[in-house]
């Protein structure tokens, strides 16, 4: 039986002053939630704000990215040991805001996803097809190179501690979400995929769906059987939104 994790990203949002009335509400709010997990995924300054108030809450929280490299000359660029000082359980790898506008290739991805498990943070490895590929056909094709990429690079033992997230670049901010049929499709394609490589870590893998999750709609997605919670951008701004949909994981 796998856990449900709702994740929110906030993406380049927030500011210091404004966070603590969300993060509070959030901290407040997964209490009443026990059987759901749950995590922010803030920008880096927000880390430490994000650390304080949600210490000793049953709310996770980590970065948006990290750089594959170790420490060294790297401007700009944050490392997995500087997440893990500040106490973040989770961070986001390959969203397809990065590798759209960052141009971070599968193996890029798969470097980062393998660096922050080396350093004691769990990644949640995005993959996803945009329209023009799902119009063309090809997105299970897209979806497994992008995975096969990042199974190369851990093999079964570290991808059995990663978090996976199918999130359809179409579906993401458009307020446009996958269907039930179109989700399910694509997640149990994905587990196949890794039951190909090690069908005990495929039965295992979290794996969130993400694109214009929100509570109307988080039911009939949180219901189906390969769907093991969300990676939620615009509602997870939103404290009553971010709560309805870990409620909806809660009663699926
Ligand atoms: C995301 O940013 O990962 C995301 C899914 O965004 P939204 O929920 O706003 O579509």
């Amino acid at each position: 039986m796998r856990n449900k994790l709702i994740a929110g990203n906030w993406k380049m949002q927030g500011s210091l002053a404004g966070n603590p009335v969300l993060l509070n509400a959030v901290a407040t709010g997964v209490a009443t939630l026990p059987a759901v997990s749950f995590a922010v995924l803030v920008p880096f300054p927000y880390l430490v704000q994000a650390r304080d108030y949600l210490s000793g809450t049953s709310c996770a929280w980590g970065a948006q990215d990290v750089s594959e490299e170790n420490s060294g000359a790297y401007t700009g660029e944050v490392a997995v040991s500087m997440l893990s000082d500040l106490g973040c359980r989770y961070v986001i790898v390959g969203h397809s805001e990065r590798r759209a506008r960052h141009g971070e290739s599968d193996e890029r991805v798969a470097a980062k996803a393998w660096r922050a498990l080396e350093g004691g943070v769990t990644p949640i490895v995005c993959v996803g097809e945009t329209l023009s590929e799902r119009e063309t056909g090809q997105t299970l094709a897209v979806v497994y190179r992008q995975l096969d990429a990042v199974m190369q690079r851990l093999g079964p033992g570290l991808l059995a501690k990663t978090v996976l997230a199918y999130e359809p670049v179409w579906a993401i901010g458009t307020g446009r979400s996958a269907t039930p049929e179109q989700a399910q499709e694509v997640h149990a394609a994905l587990r196949a995929r890794v039951a190909q490589a090690d069908a005990i870590v495929s039965s295992g893998l979290q794996i969130l769906y993400g694109g214009s999750v929100k509570p109307g709609n988080a039911i009939e997605l949180m219901r189906l059987p390969d769907v093991d919670g969300a990676l939620v951008g615009g509602a997870s701004l939103v404290a009553g939104d971010f709560l309805g949909i870990g409620q909806a994981a809660a009663s699926a």
